[in-house]
Protein backbone atom coordinates (compact mmCIF):
# COMPACT_ATOMS: atom_id res chain seq x y z
CA UNK A 1 0.00 0.00 0.00
CA UNK A 2 1.23 3.45 -0.92
CA UNK A 3 2.48 5.26 2.16
CA UNK A 4 0.91 8.90 2.86
CA UNK A 5 2.72 12.03 3.17
CA UNK A 6 4.10 13.07 6.13
CA UNK A 7 3.85 16.73 4.92
CA UNK A 8 0.19 16.13 5.64
CA UNK A 9 0.67 16.36 9.68
CA UNK A 10 0.75 20.04 11.03
CA UNK A 11 3.25 20.04 13.73
CA UNK A 12 0.47 19.59 16.39
CA UNK A 13 -0.60 16.55 14.57
CA UNK A 14 3.10 15.25 14.21
CA UNK A 15 3.53 16.20 18.40
CA UNK A 16 0.48 13.92 19.28
CA UNK A 17 1.47 11.13 16.40
CA UNK A 18 4.91 10.36 17.82
CA UNK A 19 3.81 11.14 21.44
CA UNK A 20 1.37 7.90 21.07
CA UNK A 21 4.11 6.39 20.19
CA UNK A 22 6.08 7.48 23.37
CA UNK A 23 8.09 10.17 21.70
CA UNK A 24 8.06 13.71 23.33
CA UNK A 25 7.64 16.17 21.73
CA UNK A 26 11.09 18.34 20.93
CA UNK A 27 11.45 14.97 18.94
CA UNK A 28 8.86 16.53 16.76
CA UNK A 29 10.38 19.71 16.56
CA UNK A 30 13.11 18.13 15.38
CA UNK A 31 11.76 16.22 12.77
CA UNK A 32 10.35 19.28 11.78
CA UNK A 33 13.25 21.11 11.43
CA UNK A 34 14.54 18.90 9.18
CA UNK A 35 11.24 18.96 6.91
CA UNK A 36 10.77 22.35 6.57
CA UNK A 37 14.03 24.19 6.95
CA UNK A 38 17.12 21.87 6.22
CA UNK A 39 14.32 20.39 3.40
CA UNK A 40 15.54 16.70 3.22
CA UNK A 41 14.13 14.22 1.05
CA UNK A 42 14.86 10.77 3.23
CA UNK A 43 14.20 10.17 6.59
CA UNK A 44 17.56 8.74 7.06
CA UNK A 45 18.98 11.99 6.44
CA UNK A 46 17.95 13.28 9.96
CA UNK A 47 20.73 12.02 11.55
CA UNK A 48 20.59 13.90 15.41
CA UNK A 49 16.64 12.37 15.38
CA UNK A 50 16.46 9.05 17.58
CA UNK A 51 16.90 5.67 14.87
CA UNK A 52 13.35 4.85 16.74
CA UNK A 53 11.93 7.58 15.67
CA UNK A 54 13.38 7.76 11.83
CA UNK A 55 12.44 4.10 11.91
CA UNK A 56 8.79 4.83 12.78
CA UNK A 57 8.21 7.91 10.44
CA UNK A 58 9.80 6.20 7.53
CA UNK A 59 8.19 2.74 8.46
CA UNK A 60 4.42 4.89 8.04
CA UNK A 61 5.30 7.35 6.04
CA UNK A 62 6.81 8.70 2.60
CA UNK A 63 8.04 12.49 2.51
CA UNK A 64 7.26 13.56 -1.01
CA UNK A 65 4.38 11.39 -2.80
CA UNK A 66 4.71 14.06 -5.90
CA UNK A 67 7.10 12.63 -9.04
CA UNK A 68 7.42 15.54 -11.75
CA UNK A 69 6.40 14.36 -14.82
CA UNK A 70 6.79 17.62 -17.10
CA UNK A 71 8.22 21.30 -16.67
CA UNK A 72 7.57 23.83 -19.06
CA UNK A 73 9.29 27.33 -18.13
CA UNK A 74 8.42 30.68 -19.71
CA UNK A 75 10.96 33.53 -20.79
CA UNK A 76 9.17 35.30 -18.17
CA UNK A 77 10.58 33.30 -15.19
CA UNK A 78 7.05 31.25 -15.27
CA UNK A 79 7.41 27.35 -14.08
CA UNK A 80 4.95 24.83 -14.78
CA UNK A 81 5.01 21.76 -13.46
CA UNK A 82 2.96 18.91 -13.53
CA UNK A 83 3.15 16.38 -10.69
CA UNK A 84 2.46 12.46 -11.41
CA UNK A 85 0.41 11.48 -7.86
CA UNK A 86 0.65 7.93 -6.48
CA UNK A 87 -2.21 7.02 -8.39
CA UNK A 88 -1.10 7.82 -11.84
CA UNK A 89 -3.16 11.27 -11.96
CA UNK A 90 -1.46 14.30 -12.63
CA UNK A 91 -1.81 17.51 -11.22
CA UNK A 92 -0.49 21.39 -12.04
CA UNK A 93 1.40 23.50 -10.29
CA UNK A 94 2.74 26.92 -11.02
CA UNK A 95 5.54 29.00 -9.97
CA UNK A 96 5.42 33.25 -10.69
CA UNK A 97 7.44 35.38 -10.29
CA UNK A 98 7.00 39.04 -9.00
CA UNK A 99 8.40 42.40 -8.12
CA UNK A 100 7.42 41.31 -4.51
CA UNK A 101 8.32 38.09 -4.61
CA UNK A 102 7.87 34.12 -5.78
CA UNK A 103 4.60 33.09 -5.81
CA UNK A 104 3.17 29.18 -6.04
CA UNK A 105 -0.32 28.73 -7.39
CA UNK A 106 -1.69 25.21 -6.39
CA UNK A 107 -3.95 22.85 -6.97
CA UNK A 108 -6.52 21.25 -4.56
CA UNK A 109 -8.61 18.64 -6.13
CA UNK A 110 -8.06 15.88 -8.91
CA UNK A 111 -10.33 18.23 -11.41
CA UNK A 112 -13.34 19.99 -10.47
CA UNK A 113 -16.76 19.84 -10.41
CA UNK A 114 -17.68 23.28 -10.70
CA UNK A 115 -17.95 23.09 -14.01
CA UNK A 116 -17.18 26.98 -15.03
CA UNK A 117 -17.85 27.33 -18.45
CA UNK A 118 -14.83 29.33 -19.30
CA UNK A 119 -12.14 26.68 -17.31
CA UNK A 120 -9.85 24.24 -18.51
CA UNK A 121 -9.33 22.56 -15.73
CA UNK A 122 -13.50 22.26 -14.95
CA UNK A 123 -13.20 20.10 -18.33
CA UNK A 124 -12.46 16.96 -16.32
CA UNK A 125 -14.71 15.99 -13.55
CA UNK A 126 -13.15 15.64 -9.90
CA UNK A 127 -11.92 12.33 -9.10
CA UNK A 128 -10.59 12.76 -5.74
CA UNK A 129 -9.54 15.50 -3.67
CA UNK A 130 -5.93 16.27 -2.57
CA UNK A 131 -5.13 15.01 0.56
CA UNK A 132 -3.01 18.00 2.61
CA UNK A 133 0.35 16.17 2.11
CA UNK A 134 0.03 16.05 -1.49
CA UNK A 135 -0.80 20.00 -1.38
CA UNK A 136 1.93 21.06 0.97
CA UNK A 137 4.18 18.15 -1.12
CA UNK A 138 3.38 21.03 -4.71
CA UNK A 139 5.53 23.74 -2.46
CA UNK A 140 7.78 21.49 -1.23
CA UNK A 141 8.77 20.59 -4.60
CA UNK A 142 8.63 23.96 -6.22
CA UNK A 143 11.03 24.81 -3.09
CA UNK A 144 13.09 22.16 -3.37
CA UNK A 145 13.58 23.54 -7.14
CA UNK A 146 14.74 26.74 -6.23
CA UNK A 147 16.99 25.17 -3.31
CA UNK A 148 18.81 23.15 -6.16
CA UNK A 149 19.09 26.00 -8.61
CA UNK A 150 21.52 27.72 -5.47
CA UNK A 151 20.08 31.10 -5.60
CA UNK A 152 18.81 31.42 -2.01
CA UNK A 153 15.47 31.83 -3.21
CA UNK A 154 12.17 31.28 -1.28
CA UNK A 155 8.43 31.19 -2.00
CA UNK A 156 7.09 34.06 -0.06
CA UNK A 157 3.68 33.83 -1.34
CA UNK A 158 0.76 31.07 -2.25
CA UNK A 159 -2.46 31.05 -3.63
CA UNK A 160 -4.87 28.71 -3.81
CA UNK A 161 -6.34 29.14 -7.34
CA UNK A 162 -4.87 25.78 -9.55
CA UNK A 163 -7.50 23.20 -10.45
CA UNK A 164 -9.99 22.12 -8.38
CA UNK A 165 -12.77 24.48 -5.32
CA UNK A 166 -10.41 24.82 -2.46
CA UNK A 167 -13.86 25.24 -0.35
CA UNK A 168 -15.18 21.46 -1.37
CA UNK A 169 -11.40 20.27 0.18
CA UNK A 170 -12.06 22.05 3.30
CA UNK A 171 -10.25 19.86 5.89
CA UNK A 172 -7.12 19.28 3.93
CA UNK A 173 -6.83 22.90 2.54
CA UNK A 174 -6.76 23.91 6.51
CA UNK A 175 -4.66 21.44 7.25
CA UNK A 176 -2.12 22.66 4.23
CA UNK A 177 -2.73 26.20 5.14
CA UNK A 178 -1.23 25.14 8.94
CA UNK A 179 1.65 23.86 7.75
CA UNK A 180 3.05 26.31 5.07
CA UNK A 181 2.18 29.25 7.79
CA UNK A 182 4.25 27.60 11.08
CA UNK A 183 6.63 29.63 11.82
CA UNK A 184 8.87 26.90 12.76
CA UNK A 185 8.93 25.62 9.29
CA UNK A 186 8.47 27.40 5.71
CA UNK A 187 6.64 30.58 7.72
CA UNK A 188 4.78 31.64 4.52
CA UNK A 189 3.07 34.88 6.24
CA UNK A 190 -1.10 34.54 6.59
CA UNK A 191 -1.23 37.48 4.39
CA UNK A 192 0.89 36.05 1.73
CA UNK A 193 -1.48 33.25 1.11
CA UNK A 194 -4.72 33.99 -1.08
CA UNK A 195 -7.52 31.39 -0.99
CA UNK A 196 -9.77 31.59 -3.94
CA UNK A 197 -13.36 30.28 -3.85
CA UNK A 198 -16.21 29.55 -7.05
CA UNK A 199 -18.51 30.80 -4.12
CA UNK A 200 -19.49 28.31 -1.81
CA UNK A 201 -21.26 30.44 0.80
CA UNK A 202 -21.44 28.06 3.81
CA UNK A 203 -17.59 27.97 3.22
CA UNK A 204 -17.06 31.82 3.17
CA UNK A 205 -18.96 31.51 6.26
CA UNK A 206 -16.91 28.31 7.90
CA UNK A 207 -13.86 30.53 6.86
CA UNK A 208 -14.54 33.68 8.00
CA UNK A 209 -15.29 32.06 11.56
CA UNK A 210 -11.52 29.88 11.58
CA UNK A 211 -8.43 31.39 12.70
CA UNK A 212 -6.67 30.67 9.24
CA UNK A 213 -6.36 34.92 9.16
CA UNK A 214 -5.74 34.10 5.07
CA UNK A 215 -6.84 36.50 2.45
CA UNK A 216 -9.81 35.40 0.45
CA UNK A 217 -10.99 35.97 -3.55
CA UNK A 218 -13.71 35.25 -4.76
CA UNK A 219 -14.60 34.36 -8.31
CA UNK A 220 -17.48 36.49 -9.59
CA UNK A 221 -16.43 36.76 -13.20
CA UNK A 222 -20.45 38.34 -13.56
CA UNK A 223 -22.47 41.40 -12.16
CA UNK A 224 -25.82 39.22 -12.60
CA UNK A 225 -27.18 36.04 -11.94
CA UNK A 226 -28.31 35.51 -15.18
CA UNK A 227 -25.00 36.04 -16.67
CA UNK A 228 -23.01 34.49 -13.75
CA UNK A 229 -25.66 31.28 -14.30
CA UNK A 230 -24.84 31.05 -17.69
CA UNK A 231 -20.75 31.04 -16.82
CA UNK A 232 -20.73 29.64 -13.44
CA UNK A 233 -23.28 26.69 -13.02
CA UNK A 234 -22.91 27.12 -9.43
CA UNK A 235 -24.83 29.94 -9.40
CA UNK A 236 -27.89 28.16 -9.90
CA UNK A 237 -27.42 26.67 -6.16
CA UNK A 238 -25.60 29.25 -4.83
CA UNK A 239 -26.98 32.87 -6.28
CA UNK A 240 -25.48 36.11 -6.09
CA UNK A 241 -27.48 37.15 -2.78
CA UNK A 242 -26.74 34.30 -0.80
CA UNK A 243 -23.16 34.77 -2.12
CA UNK A 244 -23.14 38.39 -1.14
CA UNK A 245 -24.20 37.82 2.07
CA UNK A 246 -21.77 34.91 3.21
CA UNK A 247 -19.24 38.16 1.47
CA UNK A 248 -20.63 40.53 4.20
CA UNK A 249 -20.45 38.20 6.99
CA UNK A 250 -16.53 37.92 6.26
CA UNK A 251 -15.80 41.31 6.26
CA UNK A 252 -18.09 41.86 8.89
CA UNK A 253 -16.00 39.42 10.94
CA UNK A 254 -12.72 39.48 9.16
CA UNK A 255 -12.29 43.49 8.62
CA UNK A 256 -9.95 42.29 5.84
CA UNK A 257 -10.09 43.02 2.35
CA UNK A 258 -11.70 40.88 -0.13
CA UNK A 259 -10.12 40.66 -4.14
CA UNK A 260 -13.12 40.24 -6.67
CA UNK A 261 -12.10 38.41 -9.40
CA UNK A 262 -13.54 39.29 -12.63
CA UNK A 263 -12.62 37.13 -15.95
CA UNK A 264 -13.25 39.41 -19.07
CA UNK A 265 -14.72 37.55 -21.78
CA UNK A 266 -15.39 39.09 -25.18
CA UNK A 267 -18.73 40.48 -25.80
CA UNK A 268 -20.15 38.60 -22.57
CA UNK A 269 -19.16 40.15 -19.38
CA UNK A 270 -17.08 43.18 -20.93
CA UNK A 271 -18.68 46.11 -21.55
CA UNK A 272 -19.44 49.01 -19.92
CA UNK A 273 -23.30 47.94 -18.82
CA UNK A 274 -21.77 45.26 -17.26
CA UNK A 275 -18.90 47.63 -14.83
CA UNK A 276 -21.63 50.02 -14.08
CA UNK A 277 -23.43 46.78 -12.58
CA UNK A 278 -20.60 45.56 -10.76
CA UNK A 279 -19.61 49.26 -8.99
CA UNK A 280 -23.58 48.71 -8.03
CA UNK A 281 -23.08 44.94 -6.14
CA UNK A 282 -20.18 45.81 -4.81
CA UNK A 283 -21.79 48.54 -3.46
CA UNK A 284 -21.20 49.54 0.31
CA UNK A 285 -18.71 47.10 -0.05
CA UNK A 286 -15.91 49.57 -1.97
CA UNK A 287 -13.43 50.26 1.01
CA UNK A 288 -12.84 46.02 1.72
CA UNK A 289 -13.09 45.16 -1.87
CA UNK A 290 -10.93 44.94 -4.82
CA UNK A 291 -12.05 44.14 -8.12
CA UNK A 292 -9.16 42.22 -10.01
CA UNK A 293 -9.44 41.90 -13.48
CA UNK A 294 -8.25 38.90 -15.47
CA UNK A 295 -8.00 39.00 -19.51
CA UNK A 296 -9.15 35.58 -20.26
CA UNK A 297 -6.69 32.58 -21.92
CA UNK A 298 -8.59 31.67 -24.51
CA UNK A 299 -8.36 27.38 -24.53
CA UNK A 300 -9.38 25.62 -27.91
CA UNK A 301 -12.21 23.49 -25.82
CA UNK A 302 -13.82 26.52 -25.38
CA UNK A 303 -13.99 28.44 -28.58
CA UNK A 304 -17.32 30.47 -27.52
CA UNK A 305 -14.99 32.93 -25.34
CA UNK A 306 -12.01 35.04 -26.46
CA UNK A 307 -9.87 37.48 -25.20
CA UNK A 308 -11.57 40.78 -24.75
CA UNK A 309 -10.24 43.78 -26.70
CA UNK A 310 -7.35 45.84 -25.06
CA UNK A 311 -9.60 49.33 -25.41
CA UNK A 312 -12.32 47.11 -23.76
CA UNK A 313 -10.74 46.56 -20.60
CA UNK A 314 -9.15 49.57 -20.43
CA UNK A 315 -12.88 51.09 -20.55
CA UNK A 316 -14.04 48.23 -17.85
CA UNK A 317 -10.83 49.61 -15.45
CA UNK A 318 -11.58 52.98 -16.50
CA UNK A 319 -15.60 52.59 -15.34
CA UNK A 320 -15.12 50.71 -12.22
CA UNK A 321 -12.55 53.47 -11.29
CA UNK A 322 -14.92 56.55 -11.99
CA UNK A 323 -17.94 54.80 -9.75
CA UNK A 324 -15.17 54.70 -6.96
CA UNK A 325 -14.48 50.93 -7.15
CA UNK A 326 -10.98 50.13 -6.17
CA UNK A 327 -9.23 47.83 -8.85
CA UNK A 328 -6.34 46.37 -10.71
CA UNK A 329 -5.43 44.61 -14.03
CA UNK A 330 -4.11 41.11 -13.23
CA UNK A 331 -0.95 40.88 -14.90
CA UNK A 332 -0.02 37.77 -17.17
CA UNK A 333 2.78 35.16 -16.36
CA UNK A 334 3.68 32.58 -18.75
CA UNK A 335 1.90 33.56 -22.13
CA UNK A 336 4.50 31.09 -23.94
CA UNK A 337 3.68 28.40 -21.92
CA UNK A 338 0.27 26.66 -21.89
CA UNK A 339 -0.78 29.88 -19.83
CA UNK A 340 -4.49 28.89 -18.93
CA UNK A 341 -4.95 27.35 -15.54
CA UNK A 342 -5.06 23.57 -16.10
CA UNK A 343 -4.45 23.84 -20.11
CA UNK A 344 -1.11 22.09 -19.40
CA UNK A 345 -2.83 19.09 -17.50
CA UNK A 346 -6.31 18.33 -19.89
CA UNK A 347 -3.67 18.57 -22.73
CA UNK A 348 -1.41 16.01 -21.56
CA UNK A 349 -4.19 13.85 -20.55
CA UNK A 350 -5.87 14.44 -24.34
CA UNK A 351 -2.33 13.25 -25.58
CA UNK A 352 -1.75 10.33 -23.18
CA UNK A 353 -5.59 9.50 -24.59
CA UNK A 354 -5.34 10.21 -27.81
S1 LIG B 1 -12.45 28.05 -12.43
FE1 LIG B 1 -11.87 26.95 -10.55
S2 LIG B 1 -13.85 26.37 -9.68
FE2 LIG B 1 -14.27 26.88 -11.81
S3 LIG B 1 -14.13 24.93 -12.93
FE3 LIG B 1 -12.12 25.90 -13.00
S4 LIG B 1 -10.98 25.01 -11.29
FE4 LIG B 1 -13.17 24.63 -10.91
Amino acid sequence: MNKSSVYGLTLNQLIAWLGERGHKKFRAAQVWDWLYRKRVTDFAEMTDVHPECVRLLSEHFAISVLIEHLRQESADGTIKFLFKLTDGNLIETVLMRHKFGLSVCVTTQVGCNIGCSFCASGLLAKSRDLSAGEIVGQIMKVQLHLDQAGRGEKVSHIVVMGIGEPFDNFVNMTDFINVVKDHKGLAIGARHITVSTSGLAGKIIEFADSDLNVNLAISLHAPNDELRTRIMKINRAIPLNQLMQAIDYYLEKTKRRITLEYILLKDVNDRTEHALELAELVGHRRPLANVNLIPYNPVDEHSQYQRSEQESITAFYDTLKKQGVSCSVRLEHGTDIDAACGQLRSKQIKQSIG
